[in-house]
């Protein structure tokens, strides 16, 4: 018996892609898909060719987070053309196919495994740096499928988006360990929802009201966002579950063996970016978030 052909192709397509970047979580809601578009947005935004892949087929929010909802898909003679934001920014999501946006995609494993064979086969990408792949939650036939597929190309690794709460950090140990068991190296966790910095928002609003005056507050943000700083808002009331350094993250990081990336806070401005479709980046909206994520980039 021969290679598989569908393999071989995936294999050719992959071939000009550089790195394959899986972003998991073990639950739904805790920020996700808003990092994976974030983190598509960072990379372009430091000249990379970036390819984002949405692979949550019953519930795809990356065209909402990327602006370009009512998009459709275009095919050339070399495949699927992913839509683009920005020349080196390309997008693929089964939300570009539905005929609405309320439309249920209510399909069993095995179809869903076959869109995501197509979009591996079919999708042209072109030369590439980075191919982000925005899983839905959990592990279940979509993650199976993307790391069967990619098996001959490798996957570089993983990120595990999380929020501070037990709930979601147990789950995550799940995600760890499905990353061991199928051989795909776990980059890191980030734990977002990380707090609110109140005394970062009142310190924009008595320095920044009125004057016009720019103020980079990148290190201070990052120092609200360390271990045990008095400034962060304990949402959550984690550390009352945890020990005096609260971090839950952290802390499972240091049991399970993987990096911990860094803590993203509460930012009413990510949100209302990633429900506007736009980069965090750009114009200092997300004064609170952008510096925090960009650290993580940083550290991968
Ligand atoms: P998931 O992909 O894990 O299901 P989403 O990325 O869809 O989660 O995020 C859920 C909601 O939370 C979205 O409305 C998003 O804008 C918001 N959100 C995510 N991270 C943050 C944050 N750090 N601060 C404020 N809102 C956030």
């Amino acid at each position: 018996k021969g290679p598989d052909p569908d393999l071989v192709a995936i294999a050719e397509r992959m071939a000009t892609v550089k790195h394959k970047i899986l972003v998991l979580s073990g639950k739904g809601g805790v920020g996700k898909s808003t990092f994976s578009a974030q983190l598509s947005y960072a990379l372009a935004a430091m000249d990379f060719q970036v390819g984002l892949l949405d692979i949550d087929i019953c519930g795809p929010s990356i065209p909402k987070m990327l602006g370009l909802e009512g998009q459709d898909i275009h095919q050339s003679n070399l495949g699927w053309s992913p839509v683009y934001v920005e020349s080196n920014l390309g997008v693929m999501s089964i939300g570009f196919m539905l005929p609405n946006p309320d439309e249920a995609v209510i399909w069993r494993g095995p179809r869903k495994n076959g869109l995501i064979k197509q979009f591996l086969k079919d999708v042209y990408w072109g030369d590439i740096d980075f191919l982000v792949v925005d899983a839905p939650p959990g592990t279940s036939d979509e993650h199976i499928s993307i790391v069967q597929f990619l098996q001959a190309t490798g996957i570089d690794g993983a990120i595990i988006v999380t929020t501070p709460q037990q709930v979601s950090l147990i789950d995550v140990r799940k995600e760890v360990n499905f990353c061991k068991k199928v051989g795909v190296p776990v980059l890191g966790v980030v734990e977002n929802m990380s707090g609110l910095c109140q005394s970062l928002v009142d310190f924009r609003f008595i320095r920044g009201t009125g004057t016009g005056e720019q103020i980079d507050v990148t290190e201070k943000v990052l120092e609200c966002m360390r271990e045990k700083a008095p400034e962060l808002l304990d949402l959550f009331a984690i550390s009352e579950v945890f020990d005096s350094s609260g971090g839950g993250a952290a802390k499972m990081c240091t049991e399970m063996d993987v990096p911990f990336l860094g803590k993203v806070p509460l930012d009413p401005q990510l949100c209302k970016a990633a429900e506007e479709g736009r980069s965090c980046f750009v114009d200092q909206k997300c004064w609170v978030s952008a510096p925090a994520l960009k650290s993580i980039v940083k550290n991968l």
